[in-house]
């Protein structure tokens, strides 16, 4: 089933500069998609109008096989992981995995069931109750992404999420985000400059230019060829 689709997108933004052109792709349950490209190309503005942080200027964009042009980021079933992580420094751990779900009114048992069980699955048990400035790098991220797995969203979005850690965590995380997605079964759209990371993590792989896709196709058919 398709999990989400892009047919003739376009951004245009208000200075008038036109950052994406006529973007068409499915994607498919469970799919690994990265987004590659020169810094510019037009990766993360798509994925801010997936995300409904940005509006598009036209063409049809479908979560499931809803039309959400319209629809709030917060009523789209998807959740976005930042490179900068955007962990709020006052709260624990445990509320700032539980704010978007204070945000949506999800009742205060459920709420507890759900941080829990993601705690777990990302090894943050013990964490729970530090603030962000007591966890290291790849701790930080992991919140971020207990953050967004906590809404059980049918479609992740990760914006370049590694780019600020060391390389030896790099990879530490990169397996995990591998291992995530395996074990949640979820679609993820992920934006990277790591060919490796792009190599070892995707199904398919978006290759960007000037607001344009030139290429879709896998790791293999991309890198392997001479
Ligand atoms: P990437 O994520 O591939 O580095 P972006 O999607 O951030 O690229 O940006 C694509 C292009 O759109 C860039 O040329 C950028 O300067 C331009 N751009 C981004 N945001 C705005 C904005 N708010 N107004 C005008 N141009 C923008
Ligand atoms: P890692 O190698 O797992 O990325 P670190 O080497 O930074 O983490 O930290 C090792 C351990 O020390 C971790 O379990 C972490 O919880 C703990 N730790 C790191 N920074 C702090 C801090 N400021 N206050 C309390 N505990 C910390």
């Amino acid at each position: 089933m398709a999990s989400l689709s892009l047919e003739h997108v376009t951004k245009v933004y208000p200075n008038g500069f036109e950052a994406v052109k006529d973007f068409n792709l499915e994607i498919q349950d469970k799919e690994f998609i990265i987004f590659v490209g020169p810094s510019g190309c037009g990766k993360s503005t798509t994925l801010r109008m997936i995300a409904g942080l940005e509006d598009i200027s036209s063409g049809t964009l479908k979560i499931g096989d809803r039309v959400v042009n319209d629809v709030e980021p917060k009523d789209r079933d998807i959740a976005m992981v930042f490179q900068n992580y955007a962990l709020y420094p006052h709260m624990t751990v445990y509320d700032n995995m539980a704010f978007g779900l204070k945000l949506r009114k999800v009742p205060k048992a459920e709420i507890d069931k759900m941080v829990r069980e993601a705690a777990k699955i990302l090894d943050l048990e013990k964490l729970l109750d530090r603030k962000p400035k007591a966890l290291s790098g790849g701790q930080r991220q992991r919140v971020a992404m207990g953050r967004a797995i906590v809404r059980n969203p049918k479609v992740f979005l990760m914006d370049e999420p590694l780019s600020n850690l060391d390389a030896k965590l790099r990879v530490q995380m990169r397996t995990e985000i591998a291992k995530l997605h395996q074990r949640l079964g979820t679609t993820i759209i992920y934006v990277t400059h790591d060919q490796t990371e792009a190599m070892t993590l995707g199904t398919r792989i978006v290759v960007m230019k000037d607001g344009v896709v030139q290429q879709v196709d896998t790791p293999q058919n991309l890198y392997d060829k001479p």
